[in-house]
This record gives C-alpha cells, sequence and structure tokens, in this order.
C-alpha cells in the first residue's frame, strides 16, 4: 500500500512540475512582449529627415509643413 502512495506521488510531482514550468515560461513570455509595447509606442520620437537640407532633427523638434518635415523654420520657408 505504501508502494502506491508512493508512485503516486511521484507521478504527482513529476505532474506538478510538467505542468507549471510551461506557464511560467508563458508568464516570462507575456511579460517581455510588454515591455516590447513600451518600447514602441505610438508617441515615441523619431528622427525625420529635413525635406530641405536632409539635417535629421527629432519628430517633436521638427516644423511640420504640408505634411513635410523641415528642420528650422528657415527651411520651411516660414518667418
Ligand atoms: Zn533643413
Amino acid at each position: 500500500m505504501l508502494k502506491i502512495l508512493l508512485t503516486a506521488a511521484i507521478i504527482w510531482a513529476v505532474w506538478f512540475f510538467l505542468i507549471k514550468k510551461p506557464q511560467v515560461t508563458e508568464h516570462r513570455q507575456k511579460k517581455a512582449d510588454e515591455a516590447k509595447r513600451k518600447e514602441t509606442k505610438p508617441d515615441e520620437e523619431i528622427m525625420v529627415a529635413c525635406e530641405k537640407c536632409g539635417t535629421y532633427v527629432s519628430s517633436h523638434e521638427a516644423i511640420i509643413v504640408s505634411g513635410r518635415y523641415y528642420c528650422s523654420k528657415a527651411c520651411a520657408g516660414v518667418k
């Protein structure tokens, strides 16, 4: 009787580890995905080339005229 219980306990332990491990991996994968999503958020600052002189400026600093990016007001043709 004790042998049966022991065998059952071993089977349960093996089963427990086999089931538990993939869940942990999946959880880690989800965290990695969340981190990736944070890195590529839509309002992220990107580098854009000036339409006139080709200078790279950040999208936050760039001057947008008619949907085109310019590095400065001089390049954009505005005063
Ligand atoms: Zn420019």
